[in-house]
């Protein structure tokens, strides 16, 4: 037994993509994003984050204060009555300057990876999936998977959904 999920890109889907972002002062929420968290929350779908965060391999940031930010961002969720079901990312870049991180991982975007990985542990099926994020490659990754993607060029991520998302799962 199978079940979709709705994969999201962090950067420029769940906060605001200011670069490299791994402070909580610095996270600003996508508007909307709550509220489709919600929606999904409350159909039963996993809700999924499949993040590169290649600011680990480049020395920005260690994996702990990413994982600090998720902590704080899954607490704040709650008060808001929304949840996160799983968080994937890849800290991996080939030719990085931190050495462990040094290297081509078949989890960085847009390889599916990550997507692959999550539908196994979580039982998923890709198929009936969906993914929204900002660049070309969340959509290729989707894709390789098998699951759809949507790109979300806009302001609002649950006014986005609504128009372009919501009507292709009835
Ligand atoms: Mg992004």
């Amino acid at each position: 037994m199978t079940r979709p999920a709705l994969f999201l890109d962090r950067d420029g889907v769940i906060n605001v993509d200011h670069g490299y972002v791994h402070r909580w002062e610095d996270f600003e929420y996508v508007p909307g994003i709550v509220e489709l968290i919600r929606h999904f929350n409350g159909l039963d779908w996993p809700v999924v984050v499949v993040t590169n965060q290649s600011g680990i391999a480049r020395g920005y940031y260690s994996e702990e204060q990413m994982h600090a930010l998720h902590a704080a961002l899954q607490a704040d969720l709650a008060q808001q009555g929304a949840r996160l079901d799983a968080v994937y990312f890849c800290p991996y870049l080939k030719g990085a300057p931190v050495a462990a991180y040094d290297r081509n991982s078949p989890d960085r975007k847009p390889k599916p990876g990550m997507l692959l990985r999550a539908a196994r542990e979580m039982g998923l099926d890709l198929a009936a999936s969906i993914l929204i994020g900002d660049g070309e490659r969340d959509i290729i990754a989707a894709q390789v998977a098998g699951a759809r993607g949507f790109l979300f060029k806009g302001v609002n991520v649950w006014d986005f959904a609504r128009a372009r998302v919501l009507p292709e799962l009835t």
